[in-house]
């Protein structure tokens, strides 16, 4: 290890960056608890706003006082200073995290009893990063006073790699290739921005890992190329001549709904609060300009490929609901579906008094000769025939296939007709119902018992009442209904 040679500017790079690192990680890290305990003490009405507040301008001074440091003390033409100045700059530094420590500690000491395990915890989070900016405080002004090696650095994170300019050539060697999976080949991006030249260079690398493009100059063009066609992720800069892009994120959400439409803002506007404005606007990502090729092309698959699992998880919910409720061979409702419905009927009678159901059972009659005779898919035909001619006389009302031959109806809505001629009507369309098998045509009735919620008080019964008419029905000679 040569620690005398001069670092290449790739590697002083990393140092610096990893020097700021060590310091702004943690300070991040102490923002989001604060937040977390602000929104705490708001909700439970405590009253340790003054504490909170020093703690949070605290956390602005150092960040301020940090930024300035690092900005006069890292760039080119800084100048070494006496070593009583470092002490000052590291006592300027400590002193509104001495702030953060100290309120940090009040609030645990003085609040206990008011704050629950969690916003303990969080604050002793608090203190524990402080510790860790104190630590990289000490080592930033080692580092600029010139007192910490770049090896030092990198060797107490990366073990392996000996020193900063060799991490940089690994980094050189990695071949990490972001390639669009077959699913989201020619995926419809849509790319507006007012500068052509940006549209195109960003088409172009786009295009290149095979997406499909369009590009809109201006607000107007992009409103118009999603009525289109909506497309299947839009980026979308923030400053464009006619309607700002964040007017634009607001109308096109209105309409399309982040799962369905990913939009990822681009903009040189590159402070937390814009980025944290569009995302509350309901952008799905952003993107610093100038664009970075491949954390473009990386944003740009993750949103893409969040958007396809989406809609095929919808898609197989949509299949999974087809499943559980329906019939596969005659797509009418299923079992399930039909006793939910009774069950639900019968509650609603317990509530409102004026409420009435009455429950068809019903099953084909000599069914297994139509098999006999014409085989299991003339059975089939008969099936679906029948069930289908079922569906569409209920209307409203509820049908679906219990068994294998046997049907129940729940009928709750009838104008103008009572449910007798509604039953009669329905045993007269099958006896007509023309089933055409092969060269065949099929006839079958049907028998039927009926039973109303005002007959019986529990649930279970009503039903076996239907099926004992139903049986009474066979009983009797089939292809009849009957009502008591
Ligand atoms: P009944 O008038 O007394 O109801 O006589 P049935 O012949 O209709 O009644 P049974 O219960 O003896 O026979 C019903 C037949 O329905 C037996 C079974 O093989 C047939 N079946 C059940 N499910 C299906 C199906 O999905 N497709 C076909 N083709 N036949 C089925
Ligand atoms: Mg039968
Ligand atoms: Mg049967």
């Amino acid at each position: 290890m040569n620690n005398s040679s001069k670092p290449s500017k790739g590697a002083e790079k990393i140092l610096l960056a990893q020097i700021k690192q060590e310091f702004s990680a943690p300070a991040e890290a102490i923002e989001h608890y604060i937040e977390v305990v602000e929104q705490f003490a708001k909700e439970n009405h405590l009253n340790v706003s003054s504490e909170i507040n020093q703690i949070k301008d605290s956390e602005k001074k150092l960040l301020s006082q940090y930024e300035d440091a690092f900005n006069e003390n890292t760039s080119l033409n800084s100048e070494k200073k006496s070593s009583e100045e470092y002490s000052v700059l590291r006592h300027n530094l400590r002193t509104p995290l001495n702030a953060i420590i100290g309120y940090s500690e009040i609030l645990i000491e003085d609040f206990e009893e008011d704050l629950s395990d969690e916003i303990i915890k969080d604050l002793e989070s608090i203190l524990n990063l402080s510790r860790d900016i104190e630590k990289a405080i000490e080592r930033f002004v080692d580092f600029i006073r010139g007192e910490l090696s770049e090896t030092e650095v990198i060797d107490s994170d990366q073990g392996q790699i000996e020193n900063a300019e060799s991490l940089f050539k690994s980094l050189g060697d990695i071949d990490y290739s972001l390639e669009i999976e077959e699913h989201l080949q020619n995926s419809d991006v849509l790319i507006v921005d007012d500068n052509v030249t940006n549209c195109e260079v960003l088409a172009r690398r786009l295009s290149q890992n095979g997406l499909s493009c369009r590009m809109a100059y201006d607000g107007t063009t992009a409103i118009e190329e999603v009525e289109k066609k909506t497309p299947d992720l839009i980026l979308l800069d923030v400053m464009l001549p006619d309607i700002n892009g964040l007017e634009l994120l607001k109308k096109f959400r209105k309409k399309n709904k982040i799962d369905s439409l990913p939009i990822i803002m681009v903009s040189a506007f590159n402070d937390v609060d814009s980025v944290a404005k569009c995302i509350k606007l309901g952008a799905s990502d952003y993107l610093p300009k100038p664009l970075n090729g491949t954390i473009l092309m990386a944003k740009s698959i993750a949103n893409l490929e969040a958007k396809y699992f989406r809609s095929r998880e919808q898609e197989l919910l949509k299949e999974l609901h087809i499943r559980a409720t329906t019939c596969p061979l005659t797509g009418i409702s299923n079992r399930k579906v039909v006793f939910d419905k009774i069950d639900k009927a019968f509650k609603k009678t317990k509530k409102k008094d004026d409420y009435v159901f009455n429950i068809l059972s019903m099953d084909i009659d000599f069914f297994k000769s139509v098999n006999d005779t014409y085989g299991h898919p003339g059975g089939d035909e008969v099936l679906i025939a029948i069930a289908n001619k079922l569906n569409s006389s209920f209307k409203t009302n509820l049908v679906g296939r219990v068994g294998g031959e046997e049907f129940i109806g729940v009928i709750d809505k009838l104008e103008n007709l009572s449910v007798f001629d509604f039953c009669e009507n329905i045993r007269k369309e099958i006896v007509d119902l023309p089933i055409k098998f092969q060269d065949h045509n099929i006839k079958v009735t049907m028998s039927g018992g009926l039973a109303s919620s005002t007959e019986i008080e529990n649930l279970e019964d009503l039903i076996n009442l239907a099926d004992e008419r139903l049986y009474k029905a066979k009983k009797g000679g089939r292809n009849q209904i009957i009502f008591q």
